[in-house]
């Protein structure tokens, strides 16, 4: 596997592999990577002729900076993990590579799609997002890339992306990978103790309970027993739960006429800010 720091590299790379019909399959990441990751980068190492892993703690979508200091920055472990699922490239630049100096952050706007959860909470953040992803879409030039569910509602943010500017790209969605007690991996779970790390799988327990009452209970009534449910538990403070249209992200207000739902939370535990989905599916059982 190549490991390439530099965008006038990855740009003669991708150019030389486009001229000869190769297929380029993208797995944008921050790095630490785990399980979650590593089914994006099978998928596309099995899909595409080329599978290339970026990895950048992109700056410009945290809201928080103690958040971006301590992400955990793991890059020998992630090469290691990366040879054993097929990845070909890796793009690992630097910040000032990136985002040269005095360059303009541009702004783009989301609408309602970022009116809600965490384009509510962590101004800037889809901002972010939306610059990094269109920056690794035009150096990368891939025709597939991947995305995890984990991150639902990047995921529609980058799918309107695609959409308003023409990216000529497949994106690829895949399921949250969990823990055995049902914790979503993150790689900020590396940043829990041991306590915290015990009460983390509350997070998915609150969610199961609010999909198990769905169907027999007034939403307002799910929501106040999730933010009384996990108020309950030391450790873990709840800051939005909501249940939405998956395809417009905004919350509903009953379930009739709706064919399916997604559950979505962000809570506070230790220093550590996490979020979690479950899709529903309503004419299920
Ligand atoms: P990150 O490194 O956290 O920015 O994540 C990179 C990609 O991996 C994003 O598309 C995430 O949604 C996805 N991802 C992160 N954690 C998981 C998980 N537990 N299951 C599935 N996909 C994940």
């Amino acid at each position: 596997m190549e490991v390439i720091k530099q965008v006038h590299t990855i740009r003669e790379r991708v150019q030389a592999l486009r001229c000869s019909g190769k297929t380029i399959g993208l797995v944008p990441t921050m790095g630490a990577l785990h399980q979650g990751h590593l089914q994006l980068l099978k998928a596309s190492a099995a899909e595409n002729d080329v599978t290339v892993c970026s990895v950048f703690v992109n700056p410009t979508q945290f809201n928080n900076p103690d958040d971006y200091e301590l992400y955990p920055r793991t890059l020998d472990q992630d090469i290691a993990l990366l040879e054993t699922v097929g990845c070909d490239m890796l793009f690992a630049p630097g910040a000032e590579e990136v985002y040269p100096r005095q360059h303009t952050l541009l702004q783009f706007s989301f609408g309602a799609l970022e009116a809600v959860m965490e384009g509510a909470h962590r101004p800037g953040h889809f901002n972010g997002v939306a610059t990094i992803v269109s920056k690794l879409f035009h150096l990368v030039q891939p025709h597939r890339a991947y995305f995890g569910q984990k991150d639902l509602q990047q995921v529609a943010i980058v799918r309107q992306l695609v959409h308003s500017l023409s990216f000529d790209v497949q994106l690829v969605c895949f399921p949250t990978v969990r823990e055995e007690d049902g914790l979503a991996m993150s790689s900020r779970n590396t940043r829990l103790s041991a306590a915290q790390r015990q009460v983390a799988p509350q997070l998915y327990m609150a969610l199961k309970k609010a999909e198990a009452q769905l169907r027999q209970n007034p939403v307002p009534t799910i929501k106040a027993g999730v933010a009384a449910y996990l108020g309950q538990v030391d450790g873990v403070e709840l800051e939005y739960f909501e249940i939405v249209d998956p395809a417009t992200l905004q919350p509903v207000a009953g379930l009739d006429g709706m064919q399916e739902v997604a559950l979505c939370l962000a809570a506070v535990v230790g220093p550590v800010r996490l979020i979690d989905n479950l899709l529903v599916n309503l004419n299920g059982h």
